[in-house]
């Protein structure tokens, strides 16, 4: 996971993950309070992950006649538990030079 960029201390997987699925809300520091922000990059990549998967699966399920639709599912709904668990690590914060107060 990434350090953060004031202190060095590392966010944690959980910050970086309810902060992508709250709608990017920025990660604050638990050891010295700096807030972070996500890059746009990583916006991007979000983006990228789970949008370019659906016209592939798409075009999979309409040329398949050996997959049940149950089972598409299935693997569908695998694969994106596992990549909601994995992007965190994926992801830039970049500082954006405020602190919050009463986190001393
Ligand atoms: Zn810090």
């Amino acid at each position: 996971m990434q350090p953060c960029q004031h202190c060095g201390q590392r966010f944690s997987w959980k910050q970086v993950y309810y902060s992508t699925w709250a709608g990017y809300t920025p990660v604050t520091c638990s050891n010295c309070g700096t807030v972070h922000d996500i890059t746009s990059a990583s916006k991007v990549w979000v983006t990228v992950l789970f949008v370019l998967p659906i016209p592939i699966i798409g075009s999979i399920i309409m040329h398949s006649t050996s997959i049940r639709f149950g089972q598409m599912l299935l693997s569908v709904f695998v694969v994106g538990l596992i990549l909601m668990h994995v992007l965190p690590f994926f992801l830039r914060y970049t500082y954006r030079g405020q602190k919050e107060e009463a986190n001393e």
